[in-house]
């Protein structure tokens, strides 16, 4: 994957994948024939239905003014000339759902046979192309993201047929500066098959060479190609993924870890039981130099404590800890051990 410079010399390609965008050389696909396939489902409960078979609401034409694609029987359908449609609302990590059945009887071939296109954001185009029993480069067949990735398998259903695109599209985040910190990512179902797993784009999807991500933007509209060809389209639907909360700086906060001796550390080292009686599951309570360690049968390797207090341990890694219980004389009798929610569990110590 090479090609020859100005000077003649062969100098490597400039893609991330070592292959030219759209190289006729790069393998297709294997053809999957698709189950039934989740066509016709209903939108949860929660989603935006962007398209439902009833009007263009949702959408505007992208050079301005009303969207002015046909609506008829329920589907939605490109009129060649009038330009992408794009919703009037921006989205940033989503769930998107889309139906769609490239024009019948097929006419053209490769590029040019039931070409439209699924931007996200805007810029980042998941390929509608009628690619069943017709080729094209394989970065730009039906499920391509568009001059990147080919999609993994040819899961397409016949031209007039629906079929599903279900998309799980993950915004690209930047740093306060408008810096790359993580790529857009995408993976697509096309008709209940696999055929993106969580690609990490490159940059805008384009066409001849690759353009670079637009600094700082994480939301833009959802997009449907005009790419002349009488494209349908239906059942168009959205849920907004929320960010994973991450812990405030008190909640991240873990109590100060306080200094024992190995005297003090030994006397609570042995073997404990769940059960007041002591004969459930063993569990050891071990001292390694400077610290405790606690271990489960069911766990291979031992799990470090930290002292707060003298009795109460806690977990690093977890949400958990062990608070040894002491009787009149300041013998170490048992621990209350808590993972979680789980409550509390009593362990008896059964050995010194
Ligand atoms: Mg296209």
């Amino acid at each position: 994957m090479s090609m020859a410079n100005d000077h003649g010399e062969i100098a490597p390609v400039p893609t991330p994948s070592g292959w030219r965008q759209h190289d006729v050389h790069r393998p297709k696909p294997p053809v999957v024939e698709p189950g039934e396939g989740p066509v016709g489902v209903a939108a949860p409960k929660d989603a935006i239905v962007l398209f439902d078979g009833s009007g263009l609401d949702a959408w505007t034409s992208a050079g301005g003014g009303p969207a002015a694609w046909n609506v008829s029987e329920g589907a939605l359908e490109v009129v060649p000339g009038k330009g992408a449609i794009r919703t009037k609302e921006s989205f940033g990590d989503v769930q998107l759902h889309v139906e769609w059945a490239a024009p019948n009887p097929p006419k053209g071939g490769g590029q040019n046979r039931g070409n439209s296109g699924i931007f996200l954001m805007g810029c980042f185009e998941l390929q509608v192309l009628d690619s069943f029993q017709s080729e094209s480069y394989a970065d730009g067949m039906a499920g391509a993201i568009y001059g990147q990735y080919p999609p993994l398998y040819n899961a397409t259903r016949p031209p007039g047929e629906w079929q599903s695109y279900d998309i799980a599209f993950r915004a690209p985040r930047f740093d306060s500066n408008g810096e790359l910190r993580e790529p857009a990512r995408m993976t697509v179902f096309l008709n209940g098959v696999l055929i993106q797993n969580n690609e990490a784009l490159v940059g805008q999807t384009s066409w001849l060479e690759s353009m670079p991500y637009e600094k700082g933007v994480v939301r833009g509209p959802i997009e449907l190609q005009d790419h002349r060809h009488p494209t349908r389209f239906r059942n168009i639907w959205l849920r907004e993924l929320p960010e994973r909360p991450a812990p405030t700086e008190e909640e991240k906060r873990i109590p100060k870890a306080i200094d024992l001796t190995a005297a003090e550390l030994d006397a609570l080292a042995g073997a404990y039981a769940t059960g007041a009686d002591g004969r459930g599951t063993r569990m050891e309570v071990a001292r390694r130099g400077d610290h405790l360690t606690f271990k489960v049968p069911f766990r291979p390797t031992e799990v470090r404590l930290v002292p707060i207090a003298p009795l109460h341990f806690e977990m690093r890694q977890t949400d958990g800890r062990l608070i040894f219980q002491k009787d009149d004389q300041g013998r170490v009798t048992g621990a209350k051990l808590t993972i979680g929610d789980g409550g509390e569990n009593q362990l008896t110590k059964v050995e010194p």
